[in-house]
C-alpha cells in the first residue's frame, strides 16, 4: 500500500509533560487507519499534530518529524492554512456553521475563491452525496443547519470538510455524540469514502475499530504498543498489553 504519512520519531511535550513518546507509524493512503487505547494515552494529541492543531496549544514542544507528501509539515516552509486545506477535521459534536445547509458546504470553496454559483452548487451537491445527505436535505438547503439532528449535523460536518477536496479525513472521536443509528451511518460512510481519502480515526470504541479500519494503533500512555492490520490485531495480537486491552481486562 502507498504510505502517505510518515511519523518519525515524535515527541510531543505540553510543557513539562511527555504525551507522545517516540512514535513512529507509517499510514497508507486510502485506507482507514483506527487509533484506539484507553482515555488519555495520547490519541488525539497525534491526530491533531497531522494538521499542527496543537500549534494553537501554548506550551506545547515537538520533537521528531511527520512527512506528508513529501514534505516535513514541520519545516519552517510549511504553510499551515495550505496544509489544513489538505486535511479535514471532523470532531466529536457536530460544529456546524449558524448558517444554510448550503452555506456551511459553500464556505470553505468560497474562502478558496471560488464564486461562481454553478460551481459551487455543483460541490455543494456532489459533497452532499459523498456525505449520504443529499437525498435527506435536498429540498431545504436554505434551512439552517442547526435544525437538523446530531448524526446529519455530523454528516453535514464530513460533507463540509470534503467539500475543499483533501486528500485526508482526520475523525476525532466522531461517533461518540451521536446514536446508534447515526453512528451506524457514518460508519457505513467511512467505507465509501476511503477509495477516496485516507482516513484517521480516534476511537475509544475499540469494536468500532475492528468494524470499520484496516490497520490499527494501540496506544498506551503516549507510546504505540502495536500497529498491525486490524485483524490481526483483534485476532491475534502480539503483544500481551494489546491482549489484555482488546479483551477488556482494562481500559
Ligand atoms: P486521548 O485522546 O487518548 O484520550 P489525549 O491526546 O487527549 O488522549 O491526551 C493525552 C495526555 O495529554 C493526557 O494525559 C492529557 O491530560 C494530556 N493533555 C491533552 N491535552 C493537553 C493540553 N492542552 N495541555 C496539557 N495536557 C494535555
Amino acid at each position: 500500500m502507498e504510505a502517505l504519512i510518515n511519523i518519525d520519531k515524535l515527541n510531543l511535550y505540553y510543557g513539562a509533560f511527555h504525551a507522545l513518546k517516540n512514535v513512529s507509524l507509517t499510514i497508507p493512503a486510502k485506507a482507514i487507519t483506527a487509533f484506539i487505547g484507553p482515555s488519555g494515552c495520547g490519541k488525539s494529541t497525534l491526530l491533531r499534530t497531522l494538521n499542527r492543531m496543537n500549534d494553537m496549544i501554548q506550551g506545547t514542544r515537538i520533537e521528531g518529524s511527520i512527512i506528508i507528501d513529501q514534505q516535513n509539515i514541520y519545516s519552517s516552509e510549511v504553510e499551515v492554512e495550505a496544509l489544513r486545506r489538505k486535511i479535514g477535521m471532523v470532531f466529536q459534536q457536530p460544529n456546524p456553521f449558524p448558517k444554510s445547509i448550503y452555506d456551511n458546504v459553500a464556505y470553505g470553496p468560497r474562502l478558496h475563491g471560488i464564486t461562481n454559483k454553478k460551481e459551487l452548487d455543483e460541490i455543494v451537491e456532489t459533497s452532499l452525496k459523498s456525505a449520504v445527505l443529499w437525498g435527506e436535505v435536498k429540498d431545504s438547503l436554505k434551512r439552517s443547519a442547526l435544525g437538523l439532528s446530531g448524526g446529519q449535523q455530523q454528516r453535514l460536518c464530513i460533507a463540509r470538510a470534503i467539500a475543499v477536496n483533501p486528500d485526508i479525513l482526520l475523525m476525532d472521536e466522531a461517533t461518540s455524540a451521536l446514536d446508534p443509528i447515526s453512528t451506524l451511518k457514518i460508519e457505513e460512510l467511512t467505507q465509501e469514502l476511503k477509495d477516496k481519502y485516507t482516513i484517521v480515526m480516534v476511537t475509544h470504541n475499540m469494536h468500532q475499530a475492528a468494524r470499520v479500519s484496516n490497520q490499527t494503533v494501540f496506544f498506551l500512555n503516549g507510546e504505540v504498543v502495536e500497529y498491525a492490520d486490524t485483524e490481526k490485531l483483534f485476532s491475534n495480537p502480539s503483544d500481551q498489553r494489546t491482549e489484555d486491552y482488546i479483551s477488556g481486562r482494562f481500559g
